[in-house]
């Protein structure tokens, strides 16, 4: 893909002199900065303000990726878009605009493809614009978030990962490095294979898979649910669901029609799916249309507009760039930017957030992360604070029955003694 120069009208000294305020800034390398080759995987609203921003910093260079075409709803939200463009290609578009009014140094290219299949060219791409920075505006799912991780850890450069999503008043910002022995998403926050388990136990013309029935689910049943699920097929497929069932019903060829078997076989999907996205493997696919999509709520209901786009995207921008400074971000922050009282919230998740998740004990698969063990004082110190906490709750169980006893006792007493006074006063009337 050959990088266009940025727009031919800008004089050779603004592409200096504009960026004199940036160069300012404490903690700021505006030499750093202007190095950074940046791939803008989606160019909606989240990725085309992304690329806007990027190119107002000077980085050298911006290769954004989309399948889509510009539409009049988006207007109100994905700033580089002008009401000329509908209709154009997402990509050409942003890359126009950049040259026509944002970029003074920075080199734009466009890629029109859908990134999923077409993952050959995402890598080819990577590789030949010697890519620093992937940002991640596609909401394809999990799994491509995972394939787009160990992406920037097969490259030759360090490569950082930011990705950012945003609905309504909320948006989420991922920050994830590439250094040897850092946490990634994977064991962070590991992707579930969303397909339903009613889907599978349909497979088998018998209805819902919510109570356990007879009969099995063959491969080929297996294979046409998980096809009509992506709308692809991919030839690793296959192998893939025949080693899952196998997997998950005691190496048989067919998956028994019960929820048990059906989740086990998910769960063994998943790590077929995981084991083909690492570093290792992930350069290697042409296309990925083995992973799933995750279920798409109607996001239009919801809604989106400039605000939470540009919030979300200036964040992730400012996640990234003090990253690449060598500070100390979280994660994962997510934030709520309804301005009414009290519901303004900002959640930064940092590595703590994520120590007690369970991860492979031999290191993650995509960054070889170990999950490091709890010292064994800790465990025993838990342990002795959980049995002093239980002998403590039972001792107030005993004593509050005890008062409980204690109290019916005195009122069955007051009651006797109540009627007692009666009987007497009764009789002393009739004597
Ligand atoms: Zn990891």
């Amino acid at each position: 893909m050959a990088a266009a120069p940025p727009g031919g009208a800008v004089p050779a000294d603004l592409a200096t002199a504009a960026f004199s305020r940036q160069q300012n800034l404490v903690d700021f390398d505006d030499e750093l900065v202007r190095r950074q080759r940046c791939f803008v995987v989606g160019s909606g609203g989240v990725g085309s303000c992304i690329g806007m921003t990027l190119a107002r910093m000077g980085v050298a260079h911006v290769t954004f990726v989309d399948m889509d075409t510009v539409a009049t709803s988006n207007l109100n939200r994905q700033l580089l878009f002008t009401p000329d463009q509908v209709g154009m290609n997402k990509v050409d578009a942003c890359k126009q605009s950049l040259e026509r009014s944002h970029a003074f140094r920075t080199s734009a290219a466009a890629l029109h493809c859908n990134a999923v299949t077409r993952w050959a060219d995402i890598v080819a791409e990577a590789q030949e614009q010697h890519m620093t920075a992937i940002f991640n505006g596609c909401d394809h799912g999990g799994f491509f978030d995972i394939a787009l991780q160990a992406l920037a850890r097969a490259l030759d450069s360090p490569c950082l990962y930011t990705a950012a999503s945003t609905y309504a008043y909320t948006y989420q910002v991922d920050s994830y490095g590439t250094a040897a022995g850092e946490p990634c998403l994977l064991c962070t926050n590991p992707p579930a294979h969303s397909i339903s388990i009613d889907d599978f136990a349909a497979a088998s013309g018998a209805g819902r898979a919510s109570e356990d029935a007879a009969g099995a689910i063959t491969a080929e049943e297996a294979l046409a649910v998980l096809k009509r699920v992506y709308q692809s097929e991919h030839e690793l497929l296959p192998g893939m669901v025949r080693r899952s069932i196998a997997a998950a019903s005691d190496g048989a060829a067919t998956l028994p029609r019960t929820r048990g078997a059906v989740l086990r076989f998910r769960s063994a999907l998943t790590g077929e799916i995981l084991a083909e996205l690492t570093p290792a493997r992930v350069l290697a696919h042409t296309s990925l249309a083995f992973i799933p999509a995750d279920p798409k709520p109607d996001t239009s209901s919801v809604g989106s507009w400039a605000v939470v786009c540009c919030m979300g995207s200036m964040f992730a921008v400012n996640c990234w760039v003090q990253r690449l400074a060598g500070q100390d971000v979280p994660p994962m922050t997510i934030a709520n930017i309804n301005a009414q009282r009290g519901s303004v919230w900002r959640e930064q998740m940092g590595w703590d957030s994520f120590k007690f998740h369970p991860k492979p004990s031999d290191g993650c698969t995509l960054c070889g992360f170990k999950a490091p063990g709890m010292p064994a004082e800790e465990v025993a110190a838990m342990a002795a604070a959980e049995a002093a906490a239980a002998a403590e709750a039972k001792e107030r169980n005993r004593a509050a029955t005890l008062a409980r006893g204690f109290a019916a006792a005195a009122a069955l007493g007051a009651g006797l003694i109540g009627l007692l006074s009666v009987a007497l006063a009764r009789r002393g009337a009739q004597a």
